[in-house]
């Protein structure tokens, strides 16, 4: 948004053609205005086309009513569809884990299990008890927490 308070002015006189001569001044050192005196009688035409049978906005509003809406489209474009599509794929990933988990509970328990002292020490069946964790557990396991790590870097790289 411009800071210039000449803006609304200079975008008037462009739009009907009367011009001072500071203003015209102005027009010639300020970015600003220079592009709002080029688009003000494009907006009043396309005002005239689109509201024909109402008496004509003033084309300042016009302006910033364009300007906003240009603005907020652009923050909604960058901001909502990745928000959603980062929920909905941290809800398929937590479901993920939460099916996989539940599938091998018992046997990731009981394996978990022979990492303790009392089951290392009776030589218990903890190569037994891992075996009966299929290869495609683990392989699921591996290829989820890929998942899970590249959703958390790319959430880290969206905020940035
Ligand atoms: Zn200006």
């Amino acid at each position: 948004m411009s800071d210039c308070r000449l803006e609304p002015d200079v975008i008037r006189a462009a739009a009907r053609g009367e011009w001072t001569e500071s203003l015209r001044a102005h027009v010639a050192t300020c970015a600003d205005c220079a592009i709002a005196a080029e688009i003000a009688p494009w907006m009043q035409q396309f005002a005239r086309m689109d509201d024909r049978a109402h008496k004509l906005p003033d084309p300042a509003s016009l302006w910033v009513r364009a300007k906003l809406l240009q603005s907020t489209a652009a923050a909604d474009r960058a901001s909502l569809p990745i928000t959603r599509v980062q929920i909905a794929s941290y809800l398929v990933v937590a479901g993920c884990w939460a099916a996989l988990l539940t599938w091998k509970w018992s046997a990731l328990s009981a394996w978990i299990n022979s990492f303790t002292p009392a089951h290392v020490i009776l030589g218990a069946a903890g190569a037994e008890t891992a075996a009966s964790l299929s290869a495609m557990f683990f392989l699921m396991l591996i290829v989820l927490a890929s998942v899970t790590a590249m959703l958390a870097f790319h959430t880290i790289l969206a905020e940035e």
